[in-house]
């Protein structure tokens, strides 16, 4: 095994090049929201408004709701977006019942 940095071999299992000191594992990136994966990407304040009047929607809403809290590959702040609404919709749906008996 050589050094990525310099070319200079490397013993069996030494992590560290002894000519340059460069670490062999060196992971080297930064993380921007450009290159964030699509499941972590922050959702903008008209994504939340959109998704919001989305689940406001009777019915079809409800169903988008829960699709997209069940949905596995779904961006994790929609997904906790969605749950959240989801308890919103459910305690606003109890007050309302004990407000009408
Ligand atoms: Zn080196």
């Amino acid at each position: 095994m050589y050094c990525e940095q310099c070319g200079e071999k490397l013993r069996k299992g030494s992590t560290i090049c002894p000519n340059c000191g460069t670490s062999k594992n060196k992971v080297n990136y930064l993380i921007t929201e450009e290159n964030l994966p699509e499941q972590f990407k922050p959702i903008s304040m008209w994504g939340y408004l959109g998704y919001q009047l989305l689940f406001s929607i009777p019915v079809i809403g409800w169903i988008m709701l829960i699709i997209f809290i069940i949905s596995k590959d779904e961006n994790i702040n929609v997904q906790n977006f969605a749950r959240s609404y989801f308890c919103f919709l459910l305690i606003s749906g109890i007050l309302l019942l004990l407000i009408m008996i």
